[in-house]
């Protein structure tokens, strides 16, 4: 089974694709993951996104598609975790998968309002070792600027400014609606309301996702 789930930067993906990925035993790909890990190793794929991903903008689509391409080749179910970001990266992902036959059987908007966003992001502190990621304000670790997993300092991302954070919502607005209408019509789109508590979008997403 593959999913895909969009919506705006801090609208609970990732924290919704990691309990999808328990559930179903699904690989989660976010890409801004697999970026920011480039960057702190400092392999040549960082050095190149660093700058665009400081500022908030999007990292160019042959970096971001060849890296995903070859990622999703060796899983065996999937959730995407916002790639495709825009139309390019999206009929790019729609020919690779036909050519191995398989095909994208849940694309999921998790739907936040932009006050609600900004309210979300800019409290927002992340694990810089296993990404795992906290609020201060309503979901603050156990113990004040430590991880639960791993005890690790947690960080306040750069781009969680807000500054960055209008510019991706206005990067997100630019190159992420139109890919809303992409699959609009594929039979396969949703959408889930993402103000809930998270537990609530968690069950609202499984009674959309049958295995
Ligand atoms: P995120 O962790 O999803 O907020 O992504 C952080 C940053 O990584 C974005 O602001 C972009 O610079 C870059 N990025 C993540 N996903 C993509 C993508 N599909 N296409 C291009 N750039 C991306």
């Amino acid at each position: 089974m593959n999913i895909l789930l969009l919506g705006a930067p801090g609208a609970g993906k990732g924290t919704q694709a990691k309990l999808l990925q328990k559930e179903y035993g699904l690989q989660h790909l976010a890409p801004g993951d697999i970026l920011r890990d480039a960057v702190k190793k400092e392999t040549e794929l960082g050095l190149q996104a660093k700058n665009f991903m400081d500022k908030g903008n999007l990292v160019p689509d042959e970096l971001i598609i060849d890296m995903m391409l070859k990622k999703i080749e060796s899983t065996d179910g999937v959730i995407l975790d916002v790639f495709p970001r825009n139309i390019k990266q999206a009929q790019a992902l729609t020919e690779y998968l036909k050519k191995i036959d398989k095909k994208l059987n849940y694309v999921i908007k998790i739907v936040v309002k932009e006050n609600e966003i900004i309210r979300r992001l800019s409290s927002r502190r992340v694990c810089p070792l296993c990404g795992h990621s906290y609020n201060k304000v309503f979901n603050p670790p156990k113990v004040e600027g430590l991880c639960d997993v791993d005890g690790e300092k947690l960080i306040h991302r750069k781009d969680d400014t807000e500054e960055t954070i209008k510019s991706r919502l206005q990067v997100f607005e630019d190159h992420t609606r139109p890919i809303i209408d992409y699959y609009k019509d594929s039979g396969v789109y949703f959408e889930v309301d993402g103000e809930k508590d998270f537990m609530e979008v968690f069950e609202d997403l499984k009674s959309i996702v049958i295995e």
